[in-house]
């Protein structure tokens, strides 16, 4: 993977840099990121909050998630596409929603999470591991970088 990464909403006035390797790449099914995307599950790059830059006029939405952590999702105020979140679970790593990427066709999925909400009519990748609800912590941590 080739860095740094640029992102963007769809009006343009929120960017993003992200400089160092994601931990990790997934497809999150949590209802959550279904009603922040307006799709069927978020590809989310994991990548390390120290690796993260974002400027422009954003918004947050903070909820509290079923394990008890709060989860802020940010969005732009201009035209409302969500970025990316910040979950107290994990407070070194920034989810970022791989669609927003200039180029979201780098993304690789590696693993699906949350699939006990995912909906039915998905067709999901059967040789990725599954994982009913969060993936363990350390995997979005600790894992190594993907290897491009
Ligand atoms: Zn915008
Ligand atoms: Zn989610």
């Amino acid at each position: 993977m080739d860095l740094p990464l640029h992102g963007s909403c769809l009006c343009g006035a929120v960017r993003y840099e992200i400089s160092a390797a994601p931990y990790g790449q997934a497809d999150c099914h949590c209802r959550a990121c279904q009603h922040a995307t307006g799709g069927a599950y978020a590809p989310v790059l994991l990548v390390p909050a120290a690796g993260f830059r974002v400027t422009g006029p954003m918004r947050r939405h903070v909820v509290r998630g079923a394990s008890g952590n709060r989860v802020a999702r940010a969005f732009c105020e201009h035209c409302g596409t969500t970025l990316y979140a910040h979950t107290t679970r994990v407070e070194t790593m920034r989810p970022v929603y791989a669609v927003t990427l200039d180029r979201p066709e780098i993304f690789r999925p590696e693993l699906d999470c949350w699939v006990e909400a995912a909906q039915p009519w998905v067709a999901m990748d059967p040789a990725l591991p599954k994982f009913p609800r969060d993936p363990p912590a350390r995997l979005a941590e600790f894992a190594k970088p993907a290897a491009d």
